[in-house]
């Protein structure tokens, strides 16, 4: 055996960390309190194994469709339907047009455009006659949008956007953070709208569930040899040949390299300062309730996704996802019934009076016609959402944890929460720590 790792967090960034270790013949322990997966998780509502956390993946950089391939899991790629986005306001919603990059316009005659208003229209279609120069230099995304599109189509829909899936600001976070490559690809085609088009950069599913890059890889680390552990590291101390870390069942173990995989308000006790600081001081989470809804019927719904721009005094949810339509294969399994999921800021009431709210918030975003009734399952699993890496705020978080990070000998991390949020950041990021380990 080369070495020996424990990797504290079973997440997907420590479990393709730990897969990789143990292929390469690293003997791997991998800490896990909870379900292993962290974020890629399910439950089995109604005899359906539904997502409760990431349920697709943005394809760029080609890191999960390469992790899908390694794990024999390409075939079940999929897409998902073009069942199309809302934005509600309480004056009103309006649909994204289709084929929109993070809710860009890619066709500037799509119907959906007149829901701007004539000048709002006419400015958005200036993209395409205007010098590419014009946004060249935006140092923010919402920037670039209203140099070329105008304020009616960056407020109508790629702020609610940006905010509602990213949790970020289109005006701090820059151009190519959530579009890689786009001002070489503006210069190169002369507008935004084309500059977006050809399909870029787009969202990938897993027929029969997210959650099956998990049960994958824990099923290889076992044919690897790795062994899991379904407890916590509460303390790690460095000695002669590595560290040695407690476990939350009072064990030892003896490692000659770690790999923290989670974000630093769960780091063990005893690490190295100065780095324990810079992990002090990295911003908390910010819970987040997701609710789950299997109904009996479609109730007539619209059947679309919905970001909330503004819930006004009908609506709390932060956006809702039409499951069932939105995925081919989930449709086929729920046959009449339907899947819908709702996102909240957390919540403060009981489950029951989250999933009644959900359903009124259904209601009313997609119109669709439920009673109590209907309900055949639900589900409310709140999350630890950490605030966004790629954010410009986090630049110096990240800058001093990497900075610690590379002084202490034996000490890797990796995650989400370093990376930027989302399954293609984690992935990547979780290759690039394990091949610094020697993978
Ligand atoms: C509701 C929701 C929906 C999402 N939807 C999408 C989506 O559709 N597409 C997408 O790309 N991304 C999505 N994401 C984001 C994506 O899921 C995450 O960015 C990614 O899964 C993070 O993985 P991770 O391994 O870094 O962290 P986590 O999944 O948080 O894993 C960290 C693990 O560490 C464990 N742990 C903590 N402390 C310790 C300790 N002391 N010892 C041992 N283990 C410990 C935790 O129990 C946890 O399992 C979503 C996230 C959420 C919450």
């Amino acid at each position: 055996m080369l070495s020996s790792t424990v990797v504290i967090g079973g997440g997907i960034s420590g479990l393709v960390a730990a897969r990789m270790l143990a292929r390469a013949g690293h003997g791997v322990t991998l800490l896990e309190p909870n379900e292993l997966g962290g974020a890629v998780a399910r439950r089995q509502l109604d005899g359906l194994q539904v997502d409760v956390g990431a349920e697709g993946f943005a394809t760029r950089g080609g890191a999960v469709p390469d992790l899908l391939a390694e794990l024999g899991l390409a075939e079940r790629a999929c897409s998902p339907e073009p069942v199309g986005t809302w934005v509600y306001r309480p004056d009103g919603s309006t649909r994204i047009p289709d084929g929109a990059v993070l809710g860009i316009p890619t066709d500037l005659a799509d119907p959906a455009l007149s829901a701007l208003g004539e000048e709002g229209l006419e400015r958005a279609r200036l993209d395409a006659s205007l010098p590419a120069a014009v946004g060249a230099d935006a140092a923010s995304l919402g920037a670039l949008v209203r140099a070329r599109m105008g304020d009616a189509v960056l407020d109508a829909w790629p702020r609610p956007l940006v905010a509602g899936v990213h949790r970020l600001d289109i005006e701090t976070v820059a151009p190519h953070v959530l579009l890689p490559g786009v001002l070489d690809r503006l210069a190169e085609r002369g507008s935004l709208a084309a500059a977006l088009g050809g399909g870029s950069g787009q969202l990938g599913g897993l027929s029969g569930g997210i959650h099956q890059i998990a049960d994958a890889i824990v099923g290889e680390l076992v044919t690897h040899g790795a062994t899991t552990v379904p407890a916590a590291a509460t303390a790690v101390e460095p000695d002669l040949f590595g560290w040695r870390v407690r476990t939350s069942h009072d064990t030892v173990i003896h490692a000659d390299r770690l790999l923290l995989a989670c974000p630093p308000w769960w780091w063990p006790s005893g690490l190295p300062e100065p780095l324990a600081a810079a992990g002090r001081s990295w911003p908390g989470p910010r819970p987040v309730d997701l609710v789950t809804l299997v109904l009996a019927h479609d109730g007539g719904a619209r059947a679309s996704g919905v970001i909330v721009a503004d819930g006004g005094d009908r609506v709390r949810a932060r956006a809702l996802t039409f499951s069932s339509a939105k995925w081919a294969w989930l449709a086929e399994q729920a046959g009449d019934r339907v899947v819908l999921r709702l996102t909240y800021d957390a919540f403060d009431g009981t489950d029951e009076a989250l999933v009644m709210r959900a359903l009124e918030d259904a209601r009313t975003l997609t119109g669709g016609d439920w009673s109590a009734a209907d309900l055949r399952a639900s589900d409310r699993t709140r999350w630890a959402m950490a605030c966004s890496a790629v954010e410009p705020s986090m630049t110096a978080h990240r800058e001093q944890v990497r900075e610690r990070l590379a002084e202490v000998e034996a000490l890797e991390a990796t995650g989400g929460w370093l990376a930027g949020t989302g399954l293609a950041w984690s992935v990547t990021d979780a290759v690039g720590a394990a091949a610094r380990l020697g993978a």
